[in-house]
This record gives structure tokens, C-alpha cells and sequence, in this order.
């Protein structure tokens, strides 16, 4: 198991900064509770019947000199819909119960919650979702929950190191992408963002109109999604960092952010492989006078056959295909080779654009 693939991987940092060693049970189980609206004696308006804790992170407890892991957290503690952090049925010392004293709870969610939480983070820059914001079918959308900008994050931080490691500068990704890391999402309903990269979509505007939150790393798909997007809001109609593309001679149609995040600007990906009547529209409308090339993985030459019929369709003006060499996907190749070997294929069609 690898650390990200717990279902609360803020709180499971944070526990294992400050305790070394975390066990984890019941991995991947989600908490369980009946929520009853109660406005008389509820503080929240609503009392909660907690029915499973799910996965739980187990620690030595530090009040008691315990040392046989008798201190169990309940991955929802701190979540806004189970009470926050001051919720005391989450977190329990099976030793000596230490934890029904004010001062030990004190100094325990401190510990947890301001030193070693945002110790993965410089906070100078913080974007933060506000909990339970309305659900939206378009317009903005926020950020997931609490995200760091990549830029932000101090040296070694997984998010950083991942970025690298499929060779991609992790300040550029932020300066011209937002490209950020989510700590904590703000709601259970969103967990799935936490510990994940996330991808604003931009409208060509520049408002952050959806997101797609990356695994980050290799696992099995079938279990884990490798892309997690915002739900409920439509996608099909987005062309990636179209904002971007305003002033570039040409514009590259790619498959994934990936792709793009290597060509730099001028390209758009249009996320999957076909091209929608609407993103064909917006291309078009955007191109204006300017030639629009194709740029597929290798193994894509019929789907980019499909594509090049849609925009002509469409009303695309100058518009060519590019093939790459059987073997690396664009994402894959150094960016001066990717920026020439469109600059070629360019001059070969309209060599008066190039
Ligand atoms: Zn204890």
C-alpha cells in the first residue's frame, strides 16, 4: 500500500510526521453514520448515529507512555460533516481513555491539525474551498478543498517529485495551469480529491470552470480512478487551456493536459481522443485566421482522421494532421523537438503561416 492510497491521506501524513508509524485498519472502508435532523438539541441542527468508524489510523497514544498502539483515529475526524475537529467520538485512546481530558484534546488537535498538517505546506498560499458551497451545473467552481499550489510546497513533497519525475516543472504547471495539490478535501462527498493533483479547467475566459484531480502515481485502475473529476459540471464542451492559446500562430489539438502541459502554449487538449460539435465550434471561433494542426498519440491516426473531418465540417480554414513516429505519445517527447516538428509540418502545409 502505498501512502497515498488511504482514503484520508492529509490526516495519515500528519499522523505518521508526528508518530512514526501508523497502522491502518480496515482499509478503504468508509465511515457509516445516520444523520437526524435535530434543531432543538443539536448544536448543528442534526445529530449523528455513528454506525462505523471505517478505515482508522492507529498510533502509540502520547498521554499514557503507550507503546502497544492503543490510540485510534477515525479517518473522518476533522471532516466539516462529522463535527470538525472537535468531535471526540472520532478519536479514542484505548489505554486510559486520555482523551476525555480538555487539555489532552487541546493539545492533541493542535498537534494534528496546525503543526503537522500544514507542515506540508509553506501557507502563504492557500486555496480554499468553502464547506458545502451550493453545487453549480456551470459557471465557476472553486478548488476541492484545501489545496496547496505546487510552487508552494517545500522541496521533496510528493506532489512535487511526482511532477518531475514525468518531466514537468512543477512552478511552470502552477504559473500558467493553477496547477495545485489537494491536502484535505472540504467534504466527504469530494474525498476522492485528497491527495491528488488538481487540473483547474479553464473556460476560454479564464474562469476555472471544472477540474480533474489526478492520482498521483501508478495503481490498479480498475480499483482506483486515475482521473477523479468535479462532479456536476459539464466537460464535454471544454477544450483545455484554450485561455492560453490567444496568442500562439498556430493551434496544436492534443489528447490529454499532459500533452499540453509539454507543448506549452498554443496547444489545447480536448481530453479523450474524439472531437466534440461544441469543442469543434469553440476551436474554430477561437482560430479565427489561424491554422489549426492535429496532434494525436502515434497509435490515434484514424481517430485523427475523425477529428480532421469534424473541424473541416465544421468550417476550419487551414487545417493539417500531424503523424508521429510509432513509439512516445507527444506528452512523452522533449518540448523543442514537439515545437519543431510542428513548425515543420506547418511549413509543409502553409508555409505562409510558418
Ligand atoms: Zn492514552
Amino acid at each position: 500500500m502505498t501512502t497515498v492510497d488511504v482514503l484520508r491521506p492529509a490526516l495519515y501524513f500528519a499522523l505518521q510526521s508526528l508518530f512514526r508509524h501508523v497502522k491502518v485498519l480496515r482499509h478503504g472502508e468508509p465511515f457509516a453514520a445516520v444523520k437526524t435532523a435535530d434543531t432543538f438539541y443539536a448544536q448543528h441542527g442534526f445529530t449523528l448515529d455513528i454506525s462505523a468508524w471505517g478505515e482508522t489510523y492507529v498510533v502509540c497514544c502520547p498521554f499514557c507512555n503507550d507503546t502497544r498502539n492503543r490510540l485510534y483515529v477515525c479517518h473522518a475526524w476533522g471532516l466539516p460533516e462529522s463535527f470538525g475537529r472537535q468531535s471526540w467520538r472520532f478519536v479514542k485512546c484505548f489505554n486510559d481513555d486520555c482523551l476525555k481530558e480538555p487539555g489532552n484534546r487541546r493539545s492533541l488537535a493542535h498537534m494534528v491539525f496546525e503543526q503537522a498538517m500544514f507542515s506540508y505546506g509553506k501557507s502563504d498560499v492557500v486555496l480554499q474551498a468553502s464547506p458545502g458551497a451550493p453545487k453549480r451545473t456551470s459557471g465557476p467552481v472553486s478548488y476541492p478543498g484545501v489545496c496547496y499550489p505546487l510552487s508552494q510546497l517545500t522541496g521533496p513533497h510528493p506532489a512535487r517529485q511526482y511532477v518531475i519525475s514525468r518531466g514537468h516543472d512543477p512552478d511552470e504547471l502552477w504559473r500558467l495551469y493553477g496547477v495545485a495539490w489537494c491536502m484535505d478535501a472540504c467534504s466527504q462527498a469530494l474525498a476522492l480529491a485528497s491527495g491528488r493533483l488538481i487540473i483547474p479547467l479553464r473556460a476560454a475566459s479564464g474562469d476555472m470552470v471544472s477540474w480533474q484531480a489526478r492520482y498521483m502515481g501508478e495503481t490498479d485502475w480498475k480499483l482506483t480512478p486515475k482521473y477523479y473529476n468535479c462532479p456536476d459540471a459539464p466537460r464535454s464542451g471544454l477544450l483545455y487551456a484554450l485561455d492560453r492559446a490567444s496568442s500562439a500562430p498556430v493551434l496544436v489539438v492534443v489528447e490529454g493536459v499532459t500533452d499540453v502541459w509539454r507543448y506549452g502554449d498554443g496547444a489545447v487538449a480536448i481530453c479523450g481522443k474524439e472531437v466534440s460539435c461544441e469543442q469543434a465550434t469553440l476551436l474554430i471561433k477561437h482560430a479565427r485566421d489561424r491554422p489549426i494542426a492535429i496532434l494525436l498519440d502515434p497509435e490515434a491516426w484514424e481517430e485523427s482522421g475523425k477529428a480532421f473531418s469534424r473541424l473541416a465540417l465544421a468550417g476550419a480554414k487551414f487545417l493539417f494532421r500531424i503523424k508521429l513516429r510509432a513509439g512516445p505519445d507527444p506528452g512523452s517527447l522533449p518540448r523543442p523537438l514537439l515545437r519543431a516538428i510542428v513548425k515543420q509540418a506547418l511549413l509543409a502545409n502553409y508555409p505562409e503561416f510558418a
